[in-house]
């Protein structure tokens, strides 16, 4: 079975990266008639190597890094306001974002082969570690202090997927719906963020994308399963309200 079937029988409009990354670039330039010379352009994925072949830094340069594991946006309300002031006089903001999911040559998902090695190994590797934990505790997991210090990032990812737990255990396929139930997580985190910081932005408006990344062998493309396209006009308040920022100098001048 070809790859493109293989990885449709799970995800049916997914299409690859690059097919993802052309057509939508060609209608924020055609459709908006956006600048992408003077775009500025975000990402919330997982830390994750293996995401730098599925998004668009191949074609928009500069991208600010909201992600850290599962895709969550960790940078947070700093870092998206650092990122509303630092969009080019007379452009846009383009945020993509979302988690990833590996696929096998066989079809099984949560793994895959990557770049240079001959086994198969976990993708997400925090997501899949967290289903393990979930589906060994019947309570939220307990975790020692220090961990709390060097593992924050997968706490706090962890922590964020308990209100879907019992609905991930339950689900046909557990790793199928963590991955589900964080792009939820990712995209409501995302637009709170916007909502939050919508004032700070100079620019008129702001392109949201987000999907899961379904990342196949080295030999294959990724593949893009796109779940949302929004456009946030920052100027017309009506739909998002704004949370006002700390009025310090310092995180004005982020
Ligand atoms: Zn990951």
């Amino acid at each position: 079975m070809k790859i493109k079937d293989t990885v449709n029988k799970h995800y049916p409009k997914a299409k690859t990266g690059e097919e993802i990354t052309n057509s939508y670039l060609s209608l924020l330039e055609k459709e908006y008639k956006s600048d992408l010379k003077k775009m500025l352009f975000a990402t919330s994925v997982c830390s994750d190597d293996v995401n730098v072949s599925t998004d668009f830094r191949k074609v928009l340069s500069r991208p600010f890094t909201m992600g850290g594991l599962g895709g969550l946006p960790f940078s947070g309300f700093t870092g998206m306001v650092a990122f509303s002031h630092h969009i080019p006089d007379g452009g846009d903001a383009f945020i993509f974002y979302g988690p990833h999911i590996g696929i096998t040559d066989d079809g099984e998902l949560g793994r895959m082969r990557r770049i240079g090695q001959a086994r198969l190994t976990n993708s997400c590797g925090a997501l899949m570690l967290a289903l393990e934990r979930f589906q060994k505790s019947d309570e939220e997991p307990t975790y020692v202090p220090q961990n709390v210090y060097y593992d924050q990032q997968q706490i706090h990812l962890e922590h964020s997927l308990m209100p879907f737990k019992h609905e991930i255990l339950h689900a046909n396929n557990p790793k199928k719906a963590i991955t589900d139930f964080t792009y939820v997580a990712i995209d409501k985190q995302i637009k709170q963020l916007v909502k939050m910081s919508i004032k700070e932005f100079s620019c008129e408006r702001i392109f949201l994308l987000g999907g899961v990344i379904i990342n196949t062998s080295e030999e294959f493309n990724d593949y893009v399963d796109v779940r949302n396209f929004d456009v946030i006009n920052t100027k017309d308040s009506n739909n998002i309200e704004s949370v006002s920022i700390l009025e310090t100098e310092a995180f004005k001048n982020l």
